[in-house]
């Protein structure tokens, strides 16, 4: 969505609020597992390259035309953004219980997710998993198997707001296209199994991300919403049964077998709630 906003220096422009929503383990030269884990000695470097990867993507955003960018952080408790070293021009909040991305509504044009990964089970995908990879090992909507992309494609669509960039591993990017058909993909690295991955050097990954975010905001009508069919029908099977115990108390969650839980959402905003 544009809309014609007057500024009174500027006058009539276009105004075009993006939404960036950062994790990990696709983040550009983020090469080892230790690297996400906040308890490690890598973990440092990890986290200066999320920051690092955050501002690229900031400046690019306003370079391409965005006039408001509000950036969060997915990845664990979400504080890895060092609010000091972050770009001045962006604001940033980060997800808690309720809301993955608390600032989003109609009014912002597309969703840049940055730094993500392909679901769990993915051949080749860099550090796979979906949400927890302690406890989620399949989740599907309405059927249709999905990881992060995807749940948080569909809770963007609750405001019809598209996914206009992923960047990511090679493996992030096929299931991002593979989902939302027309969307802008960087590739910045590739697993070598799921724990190690070869990485583009840093200042490449940018340019490259630089380029995709360029892409897609020159024309952000260009992409449609990924909005499920409602009520929708969530699925989730666990690691043990024992996990499958713990959810199936809700009273609108349904038992399906020892390990696999569903329950039926009437508003994209549940897509994760069990
Ligand atoms: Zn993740």
């Amino acid at each position: 969505m544009n809309y014609l906003i007057f500024n009174f220096t500027a006058g009539w422009k276009n105004q075009m609020k993006i939404y960036i929503l950062a994790d990990m383990e696709g983040v550009s030269g983020l090469r080892v597992m230790s690297q996400v884990q906040s308890d490690s000695p890598e973990y440092a470097e990890g986290r200066k390259l999320m920051i690092d990867e955050m501002n690229a993507a900031v400046d690019a955003a306003f370079a391409a035309g965005a006039t408001e960018v509000i950036a969060a952080d997915t990845h664990g408790s979400g504080v890895q953004l060092r609010i000091g070293e972050m770009d001045a021009r962006a604001i940033y909040e980060r997800p808690n219980a309720g809301r993955m991305m608390p600032s989003l509504d109609k009014s912002f044009s597309g969703v840049i997710l940055l730094g993500h990964h392909a679901r769990a089970g993915t051949f080749n995908g860099f550090l796979d998993h979906t949400m927890s990879s302690m406890s989620w090992f399949e989740y599907r909507l309405n059927g249709q198997v999905m990881g992060e992309i995807g749940i948080e494609a569909a809770y963007a669509g609750h405001y019809d707001v598209p996914v206009i960039m992923v960047s990511g591993d090679e493996a992030a990017a096929v299931e991002a296209t593979e989902l939302l058909g027309d969307v802008e993909c960087a590739i910045v690295k590739w697993g070598i199994g799921r724990n190690v991955a070869k990485c583009l050097p840093v200042r490449r990954a940018h340019e490259t991300i630089r380029q995709s975010i360029t892409r897609a905001l020159a024309a952000p009508e260009r992409f449609k919403p990924f909005k499920p069919v409602l009520p929708a029908t969530i699925e989730l099977t666990l690691y043990r049964s024992d996990m499958a115990d713990d959810l199936a108390v809700h009273p609108d969650v349904e038992r399906v077998d020892a390990r696999a839980v569903r329950r039926t959402i009437t508003t994209l905003l549940d897509v994760r709630r069990f």
